[in-house]
């Protein structure tokens, strides 16, 4: 077994573990690899050992990732900053989009979904920390996002994503995914019919698994320190 296959193992194990610390189901979390940085090699590997779903941040290096393994079943998220003259090639590559947070990039994706796809599965980005620098909508602005995205057609609205400010301690970690938590059920209980909770990466899954996250994005972890 080489080292990609035995660290998966080795994560799919503690999220089992995890999972089940925090009173889950061990199958309501899924591993999303994420592979930016990472060279074509790597993620065969991860392929080799039953990884399904890789996440992706800089558009132009998933294209080439892409046609490379175009014979190869995977599920690619997008995970990255969008702008809008990304929309097309993200509506048209990826299965799911775990950064929106605008109307306008919604509409787009939308509009440029190819008719013979699914809808494009999307998950809201959250500005949990409320600091000036990080991405994502503001907490007040979500439900007039969410409203808005559950109306067009070619989007499917799974849920919530967030990339907090790095903490420390176990519990500061666990408190940034809890308010994510809040807002996922807050939305729940008015009615829309949100599955998804896109949080957690390699120093923060522990925490994360224990607020409710379903996907946990996972790099570093996987495939070891980033190319530049
Ligand atoms: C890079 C990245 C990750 C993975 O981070 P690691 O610390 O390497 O696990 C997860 N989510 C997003 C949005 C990222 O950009």
């Amino acid at each position: 077994m080489n080292n990609i296959q035995h660290a998966i193992q080795t994560i799919q194990k503690q999220i089992r573990d995890d999972a089940i610390r925090y009173h889950r189901e061990p199958s309501s979390v899924s591993l999303l690899a994420v592979s930016k940085k990472q060279p074509i090699e790597k993620i065969q590997e991860a392929i080799c050992a039953g990884q399904v779903a890789f996440g992706e941040n800089y558009l132009q290096e998933a294209l080439g990732k892409i046609a490379a393994l175009s014979n190869e079943q995977i599920e690619w998220h997008f995970i990255g900053p969008i702008q809008g003259n990304k929309t097309k090639k993200i509506a048209e590559y990826f299965a799911w989009a775990h950064t929106i947070s605008d109307i306008k990039i919604a509409k787009r994706l939308n509009d440029q979904r190819p008719a013979h796809l699914p809808p494009l599965n999307i998950c809201i980005q959250v500005n949990s920390s409320s600091e000036k620098t990080k991405s994502g909508i503001e907490p007040d602005n979500i439900l007039s996002l969410a409203e808005y995205c559950t109306i067009l057609p070619r989007l499917t609205l799974r849920g919530l994503m967030t990339i907090p400010a790095p903490k420390n301690t176990f519990d500061e970690q666990r408190a940034e995914f809890h308010k994510l938590r809040l807002i996922y059920d807050q939305l729940n209980q008015a009615g829309f019919k949100l599955d998804t909770l896109s949080m957690g990466m390699s120093n923060d899954r522990e925490a994360a698994i224990a607020e409710g996250a379903t996907f946990v994005r996972i790099g570093t972890a996987i495939f070891g320190e980033r190319g530049k």
